[in-house]
């Protein structure tokens, strides 16, 4: 791209983000109309109590989804099954960033500077954290989980495909019968819960593959399967540039998946490529609860 076009873009960027109804406007207005913050945003700082009454219990037990769905055999699977979201219900210029962070050996690293990146320019995100990952980054995620600009979300407890039959995805085996479906989804739920005080909304399993009957495990254990709809970093083995063509190609109500748990891949410096172009263009960025009631 010529200099002249790049600066061209970057003094658009930079009046696109002064007048978008985008990052600092979109937190206010998760706000309910009494001013009292959304179950969102309404976080407890892990570490300190909760600040709202002890959460509940997950609505089922392992032993009711085992009997309600033990039985059944899937129809679908992989990231479009009916149940899961793949895009936000809006026509408006809003694109939802969503960053996994999968833990475990090779997975739990942190990028410090996409995070920087994304608090610099006030962009809203959702962040899917793994059980593991959170075990291996106390202090990140203590930090992250106090911020309104962030939202956390489930993104598992061991990392599987959730299968109800034992399906692989990528080489790695899911999840065996409906029981382990819900140990997966549950058991970081619980983690979350109590770490945040309340529970998380959203869901998205180890590489994103789900069955049919495990999406209903997750909408029964009260969260909302979240897929996408934008590859952003092609699970974190993208370059840079890459990462900027995937992510400029987002539209009205895209749901861009990307990486922050690969600092050492390219996903920082294409997501800071391509959102100063998204905002010159007219793009807002929301997180999934501003957008999925
Ligand atoms: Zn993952």
């Amino acid at each position: 791209m010529p200099a002249s076009r790049r600066t061209m873009l970057a003094a658009v960027a930079a009046s696109a983000l002064a007048g978008c109804a985008g990052p600092a406007d979109v937190i206010s207005g998760s706000r309910s109309a009494s001013g009292a913050p959304r179950a969102a945003t309404g976080r407890g700082t892990p570490g300190l109590a909760p600040q709202t009454a002890p959460a509940a219990a997950p609505p089922v037990t392992r032993a009711q989804v085992v009997a309600r769905y033990g039985h059944l055999k899937p129809r679908n699977w992989g990231f479009g099954v009916p149940g899961l979201t793949r895009a936000l219900p809006t026509a408006r210029r809003v694109i939802a960033l969503t960053f996994d962070a999968c833990g475990g050996r090779g997975g739990s690293g942190y990028d410090q500077n996409l995070i920087d990146f994304l608090r610099r320019r006030e962009v809203p995100a959702t962040l899917f954290l793994n059980s593991r990952w959170i075990d291996a980054n106390p202090a990140p995620f203590r930090q992250l989980a106090g911020e309104p600009l962030f939202e956390i979300a489930n993104h598992g407890t061991r990392h599987l495909p959730l299968s109800v039959t034992g399906r692989s995805a990528y080489g790695i085996a899911g999840t065996q019968n409906a029981g382990e479906v819900y140990d997966e989804i549950a058991g970081n739920q619980a983690k979350l819960t109590r770490l945040l005080g309340v529970p998380p909304r959203f869901f998205r399993s180890g590489t994103a593959y789900c069955d049919d009957i495990a999406a209903r495990i997750v909408t029964d254990l009260g969260e909302r399967f979240v897929s996408f709809s934008v590859n952003g970093d092609g699970g974190a083995t993208f370059t840079p540039g890459q990462v900027r063509r995937a992510v400029t190609a987002a539209a009205s109500g895209s749901i861009v998946i990307c990486h922050m748990n690969h600092p050492e891949r390219g996903t920082a410096r294409g997501i800071a490529a391509a959102v100063p172009y998204l905002l010159a263009s007219g793009y807002c960025f929301v997180r999934l609860s501003d957008e999925l009631r």
